[in-house]
């Protein structure tokens, strides 16, 4: 480790197992480990016997901290980045860190590992071409149905992260507005000792998250399968629909004009839209 690099390091997203040599080998060699949460990643550190100095680089505190990390790199000191779980930057903290720090000259070495979404991904049997990861979705109602009528139409499936507090009425929201044949891959509290990985019709998520209190707890990665090419029409349709009923209009007009827009057969679009109208009103 001659010149001065800034080292992210993937850590465990559940199994304490899950670190790679390598990691390890980074975390004890450097002077200062940032970390998203110092109590947290204590325990991590102390199951290896890594006794590297820490400091916190939190979402509140990135501009300080990277001036500090900085510091460190500038009188030759080397640093590891790590976050509560799995690769830092990934719906996590670390980007403004990196970036200051490439602009500086500093390498910036990733030592990669464990990400919840590459983990379900990996799980999933599906077999799209492509995936979006999208995170996060935004945690107040309208713009969250609002953010999945836009991914509805993209020709891949999508993977998302989520809260147990909100993870049914997100689910929902994606019967809403993508098309509810599509598949989910629910996956909850990977590599951790109630592991669960189930694949269903998006029309069936609710169900299978409702059927038992524990269903609801934990982490979850939720990834839909893409729109399949003979539904991507029907898809246009259910957006259109789903549309104008956010916007208030009645079942039937809306079932109408859904059908004179986009040509679909207008009985189908009515019984979507009772569909559609009872997820809102849940
Ligand atoms: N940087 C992390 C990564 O690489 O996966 C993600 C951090 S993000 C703040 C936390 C979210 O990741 C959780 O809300 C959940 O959606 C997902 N997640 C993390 N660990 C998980 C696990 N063991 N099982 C399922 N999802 C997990």
């Amino acid at each position: 480790m001659a010149a001065m690099k800034l080292f992210i390091v993937a850590t465990p997203i559940g199994n304490l197992g899950d670190i790679t040599v390598r990691a390890l080998e980074i975390l004890r060699a450097v002077d200062w480990i940032a970390c998203e949460d110092t109590r947290h990643s204590r325990r991590l550190l102390d199951h290896y016997g890594i006794q590297t100095a820490c400091f916190a680089l939190h979402e509140h505190n990135e501009r300080e901290a990277t001036a500090r990390l900085m510091t460190y790199l500038t009188c030759g000191q080397q640093v590891a980045l790590i976050s509560d779980a799995g690769t830092p930057g990934i719906s996590d903290p670390g980007a403004r860190a990196v970036a200051v720090v490439r602009a500086a000259g500093f390498p910036v070495v990733p030592i990669p590992g464990p990400n919840a979404a590459m983990a379900a991904w990996s799980a999933s049997g599906l077999s799209d071409e492509r995936f979006l990861f999208v995170g996060f979705l935004p945690a107040k109602a309208v713009a969250r149905r609002k953010e999945l009528d836009q991914l509805a139409g993209l020709p891949a499936a999508l993977v998302f992260y989520e809260s147990p507090h909100r993870v049914a009425q997100t689910v929902l929201d994606m019967v809403a507005t993508l098309d509810a044949s599509r598949e989910i891959v629910m996956a909850r509290e990977l590599t951790k000792c109630f592991e669960e990985i189930v694949r269903c019709p998006l029309s069936q998520a609710v169900d299978w998250l409702s059927e038992n209190e524990h269903r609801q707890r934990g982490e979850f990665v939720l990834i839909v399968s893409g729109p399949t090419q003979d539904r991507e029409g029907d898809g246009q349709a259910d957006r259109v629909l789903n549309l104008l009923l956010e916007e208030g209009l009645p079942v039937k007009q809306a079932a109408k004009l859904a059908a004179n827009i986009t040509g679909a057969a207008k009985n189908d679009l009515y019984q979507k839209a009772l569909e559609f109208k009872h997820a809102i009103n849940t």
